[in-house]
């Protein structure tokens, strides 16, 4: 009877558990996880659960009879605090040591806070479920809000508090919203869909202190300038959650560094999700490895380390992990979604619409070939695009291809 560790209750972990179980591993699957909740979604956390839209209930990730039925382990609300290969043994905070002939290392990412962020009432950050309800509590009709940093989670919970009816400022220190995911042009143009609907949206500026008496009341930038704040959100990414693998012996680099089948280097160690750090054979010509933070992947990886996992303890042949990568994001009207691997050193080409128009469709190219394709609220004309990707397309020919899947229908005949 083999016993299976999974560290991180959330996507990847679930994932994984659910592909040992559909493959057959009949042994212990033990989960581990910091949060007292069993595994729930994130992505509802900036959107609809923020929005009050929806209830906890709605936010897990599989009901309570779908997880009853494989049969897990559950450690809730323990942390793993190290790791050691050589015996095979994960420590928990509450002392317990438990071992493992296999382990999926799943523990994402923690946010990450200002250096010198007060601990003030009202002021959040935004990656739990318990992050979520504190902040929608706060939020109403006329609350002041001032969201830090203008990535994807700081401009969604952006949107849906003026969608609350909040007055909401976004800051960012680089000279426009997204650049380190989108590049400068399509930031710019996802930040101008922020501004249509009412939010101010403040590029290249800096914050100096965020201030208060117990509770927020403004935030300061480097300027002198204040801005009157009830509610702050600090969103300024997050950092893969690797302190405790520090003595454990893998490579850590931003993530845990593993080959292309998602394995950390002992034989029976994988990593999926958002702390995974792995070369993806479609784009290792742009880039030697990557770590992303998509939901899609974060599954994909789930059931990808589990299947490879299993391989490695029945000593059958493994497989690596190539995706073309994808991920959404809603803010206001807008559905963004994007396939593939968009770089702010990347070619841009409008394809499609216009983004003043706030409805587009852009391909970023780097050294002259396709490596990702934006569209906003153009679905039809992103998901079609995987093939394209995959075969590495030149930019001319993808020009081309959007020119022909673009263009008016031709006149009726007389
Ligand atoms: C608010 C929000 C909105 C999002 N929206 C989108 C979206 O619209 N589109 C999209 O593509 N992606 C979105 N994402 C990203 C997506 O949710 C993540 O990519 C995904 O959750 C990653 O899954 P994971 O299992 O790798 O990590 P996580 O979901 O971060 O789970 C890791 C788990 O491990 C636990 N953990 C950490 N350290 C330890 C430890 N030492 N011991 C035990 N447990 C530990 C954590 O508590 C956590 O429960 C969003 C994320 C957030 C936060």
């Amino acid at each position: 009877m083999q016993n299976i560790v999974i560290v991180g209750a959330s996507l990847a972990g679930t994932r994984a558990a659910e592909t040992l179980r559909s493959a057959g591993f009949t042994g212990t699957i033990t989960m581990v996880g910091a949060e007292q909740q069993k595994p729930y979604d994130r992505p509802p956390l900036s959107k609809n659960y923020l929005a009050g839209d929806w209830d906890e209930e709605r936010v897990a990730l599989r009901k309570p009879e779908v997880l009853d039925e494989l049969n897990l382990t559950w450690k809730l609300g323990v942390a793993a605090t190290s790791l050691d290969t050589t015996s095979r043994t994960v420590a928990l905070a509450n002392g317990e040591s438990i071992s493992y002939d296999g382990l999926i290392i799943a523990t994402g990412g923690d946010v990450r806070r200002l250096p010198n962020q007060p601990d003030l009432a009202g002021i959040h950050t935004l990656r739990t479920l318990d992050d979520a309800t504190a902040l929608r509590n706060e939020i109403a009709e006329g609350t002041r809000v001032v969201v830090i940093g203008a990535g994807f989670i700081g401009l969604e919970a952006a949107a849906t508090a003026k969608k609350r009816g909040a007055e909401v400022t976004v800051l960012e220190g680089l000279e426009a919203p997204l650049i380190r995911a989108m590049g400068a042009e399509m930031g710019a143009a996802i930040g101008a869909v922020h501004e249509r609907n009412g939010v101010a949206v403040r590029c290249g500026v800096q914050v100096a202190s965020i201030n208060g008496d117990a509770r927020v009341t403004e935030v300061t930038l480097t300027s002198g300038e204040t801005i009157a704040a009830d509610v702050v959100i600090v969103g300024i990414g997050v950092s893969p959650a690797t302190t405790w693998l520090e003595s454990s012996g893998l490579t850590l680099r931003d993530g845990v560094v593993c080959d292309a089948h998602l394995n950390a280097g002992p034989a029976t160690v994988f990593v999926a999700g958002d702390i995974l750090r792995w070369p993806n054979e479609l784009f290792m010509d742009v880039e030697a490895d990557m770590r992303v933070e998509h939901w899609t992947n974060a599954a994909e990886q789930g059931a990808h380390a589990a299947t490879n996992l299993l391989a490695a303890l029945n000593g059958t042949e493994q497989t690596p992990y190539v995706a073309v990568l994808f991920f959404w994001s809603d803010q206001f009207d807008a559905r963004i979604q994007c396939l593939g691997r968009p770089s702010a050193n990347a070619v841009v080409d409008v394809v499609a619409g216009n983004p003043s128009d706030g409805k587009w469709c852009a391909i970023y190219s780097v050294n002259n070939r396709l490596t990702a394709v934006l569209g906003v609220s153009q679905p039809k004309l992103v998901m079609p695009s995987r093939a394209l990707l995959s075969a590495h397309t030149s930019r001319e020919d993808a020009l081309a291809h959007f020119a022909r899947v673009t263009a008016p229908p031709p006149p009726p005949a007389a």
